[in-house]
C-alpha cells in the first residue's frame, strides 16, 4: 500500500484511494507549501491538480504527479500510473472520512459499536469496520454495491486509456 498527499482540489480521488487501502492525506485547509513539506517528510506520493505545485515537487525530488481531468479521469490516471487495482473492500479499506485505519468487528464483539449505527443496521448486520479515529463505522450494506459498480466503471476506463 502506496502514502499519498492529496491537494485540496481532489477531495474525491483521495476517498477512491482510501477505499481502494492507501494512506491518502487530505486537506482542505492546508497551504500548498504543506503539503509540500509534508511530501517531503513522509516520501509519499503528491498529487496535484495544481502546475506550479506540481513543479515545486518535482524540483524537490518528490514523485509528483500533476492530475487532470473529470473525477474519474482522475481516478484512472492514477490507479494506472501507480499500478493500483480498482478494487474496494471494507477489509483492506481506510476511513473515508479521516484516512484513520479500521478495525474489524465481528458478531462477538458488535456490542462495541451500538448506538455507533442506526438500530435497523446493528440488528441487520453481524459484521462491521470501527475507524480507530473519528468511530465511523462501515459494514457491507447498499453502498457497496455503488462502490463495486464504480470500480468496475473504472477498470473500463483504465482499459481504453
Ligand atoms: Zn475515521
Amino acid at each position: 500500500m502506496k502514502t499519498f498527499i492529496v491537494d485540496s482540489m481532489l477531495g474525491k480521488l483521495a476517498t477512491w484511494l482510501r477505499l481502494t487501502g492507501h494512506d491518502a492525506m487530505y486537506s482542505t485547509v492546508i497551504h500548498d507549501d504543506e503539503f509540500l513539506r509534508i511530501a517531503i517528510d513522509t516520501g509519499g506520493i503528491l498529487l496535484t491538480s495544481d502546475e506550479e505545485l506540481y513543479h515545486r515537487g518535482v524540483d524537490a525530488g518528490v514523485d509528483t504527479m500533476l492530475v487532470r481531468g473529470s473525477v474519474d479521469e482522475e481516478v484512472a490516471s492514477v490507479f494506472l500510473k501507480y499500478e493500483i487495482e480498482p478494487y474496494a473492500d471494507a477489509s483492506i479499506s481506510r476511513c473515508t472520512k479521516c484516512n484513520g485505519a479500521l478495525e474489524h468487528i465481528n458478531k462477538e464483539d458488535k456490542e462495541r459499536i451500538k448506538g455507533l449505527v442506526m438500530d435497523q443496521t446493528y440488528e441487520h448486520y453481524d459484521e462491521f469496520w470501527l475507524c480507530k479515529y473519528c468511530k465511523s463505522v462501515y459494514f457491507k450494506g447498499g453502498q457497496w454495491t455503488n462502490i463495486d459498480a464504480y470500480m468496475i466503471r473504472i477498470r473500463e476506463l483504465m482499459d481504453n486509456f
